[in-house]
């Protein structure tokens, strides 16, 4: 394998705005732990609505997932609409997927207001069949959709893939053309600066240890360097949620997800192998992801380790993902690897988004791989509510399990079990 950056293709693409120079205030209105999509679509948000805002971020603006994903903005939940009624009921079932149609629209609209230059597209989502029994459960789950979500899918048998993609590996393919698809790392600077804009503070290298009520019911948050008290609290700290507040910790498993990324292929090898410029994935439990970037480079990415990013479960994974990539496409045998980065997936134990409050304090996390347009809107979301504008916030009213029996504080050791458990599914199933 030949020698590549470790570090993130997508920051290269972009200048990450600064945050905001001098100590932490006293007191503000609103604090706001995490500069993710998830804090910063809430900081704007409050900040246009006149409220005072300070975003505490541990690292730099977008560190976390935000920047380092795979840049699709996908229609549905990670769990499949059967499931989802089969657990919640119709009713319930039918605003979540409408949840998360609605969460592309406020993705698309926030893009276009704040004038955000992040290659976004609606150029559809592809599922590719890894066999034959997968692409046959395609056609009931088009109908289930179409008929109580009223949303249209389109099969394509085997003998049309090439339409959509130059791999003969797979045995059809699902289309979704409401996804779409962007630089992520543009978006999550383009909504910190638009937090900015709007009077939002961001205050980075300020890691939050603890947060405690105050005598007079606000919230203390003690951080690195200095404390600021809140009136409210929005916790955004999603697969990078830690002991400052243990409540959450206990109920997110942290995922490691991993991608590579490719030199900059030419426009005509670009093209045969992803005609239509897709968010691609494939129908495994251990998945992998995979679309062009905006300068053509193939971007593939899976959870090649199951454990969170290191120097080595980077390097692990960059062999593994691009023996697969090769797989997948043979034509990319001779192409250089250029960059491979990993990042943390927040997925909780019922593998659903959840907000609401947790000792008074607002959250949102769970997104369990779909959370570049459903960080967004949940973020988005509680900032109404707690402006006072906003109505239900959705998936606030589902039961928010922990791990069976309390066997988990934080520290996910059963993740190797977990990974192995899913090869097995997916070499069964
Ligand atoms: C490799 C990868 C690929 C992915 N691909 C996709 C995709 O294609 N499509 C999709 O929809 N989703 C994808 N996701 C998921 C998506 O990126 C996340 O769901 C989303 O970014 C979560 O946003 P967030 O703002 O909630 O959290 P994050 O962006 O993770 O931000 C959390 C922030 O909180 C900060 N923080 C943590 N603890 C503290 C503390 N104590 N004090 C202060 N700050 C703290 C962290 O430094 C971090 O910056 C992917 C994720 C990964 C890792």
């Amino acid at each position: 394998m030949n020698t590549f950056h470790e570090s993130n293709f997508w920051l290269t693409t972009v200048s990450v705005p600064q945050g905001t120079p001098g100590d932490l205030p006293t007191r503000v209105d609103i604090a706001v732990i995490g500069a993710g999509f998830t804090g910063l679509a809430a900081a704007q948000v409050l900040a246009k609505r006149g409220a005072g805002v300070a975003v505490l971020e541990a690292n730099t603006i977008g560190w976390g997932a935000s920047s380092r994903n795979g840049g699709m903005v996908l229609t549905g939940l990670k769990l499949d609409p059967g499931t989802l009624i089969k657990r919640y009921g119709l009713e319930a079932a039918k605003r979540m997927y409408a949840n998360s149609l609605a969460s592309i629209d406020l993705v698309e609209q926030i893009v276009l207001e704040e004038k955000i230059d992040c290659s976004f597209s609606r150029c559809g989502h592809l599922e590719v069949a890894c066999k034959q029994s997968h692409f046959d459960s395609y056609s009931s789950s088009a109908e289930l959709i179409a008929r109580e979500f009223h949303h249209e899918l389109r099969i394509i048998p085997r003998n049309q893939l090439s339409t959509e993609i130059g791999s003969s590996i797979y045995f059809g393919g699902l289309i979704d053309e409401t996804s779409a698809g962007l630089n992520p790392a543009r978006y999550v600077a383009g909504l910190a600066q638009a937090a900015l804009r709007a009077g939002a503070t961001i205050y980075e290298n300020r890691r939050a240890f603890h947060v405690h009520r105050t005598a007079d019911r606000a919230f203390e948050i003690v951080t690195n360097r200095g404390a600021v008290r809140a009136r409210e609290v929005l916790i955004a700290t999603s697969g990078y949620t830690s002991a400052a507040t243990p409540s959450l910790r206990k109920k997110v498993i942290p995922i490691g997800s991993f991608i590579v990324t490719t030199e900059p292929l030419p426009e005509s090898l670009a093209h045969e192998l992803s005609p239509r410029n897709r968010m691609i994935y494939d129908s495994k439990h251990y998945l992998h992801y995979y679309r062009l970037t905006p300068d053509n480079r193939m971007l593939f990415g899976g959870r090649a380790a199951f454990f969170p990013e290191t120097k080595n479960t980077v390097q692990q994974s960059a062999e593994i993902l691009r023996g697969d990539m090769i797989k997948v496409f043979p034509r990319l045998k001779d192409v250089r690897i250029e960059f491979a980065w990993g990042g943390t997936l927040d997925f909780c134990f019922d593998t659903m988004p959840h907000a609401g409050q947790t000792n008074s304090m607002h959250y949102a996390l769970g997104y369990a791989g779909h959370g570049v347009a459903m960080a967004t809107y949940l973020g988005s979301k509680i900032a109404e509510r707690i402006a006072g504008v906003g109505g239900e916030i959705p998936f606030s009213n589902i039961p928010f399990p922990g791990a069976p029996l309390g066997l988990y504080n934080g520290k996910p050791w059963f993740l190797p079990l977990a990974g192995a458990y899913y090869k097995v599914l997916d070499w069964i199933s």
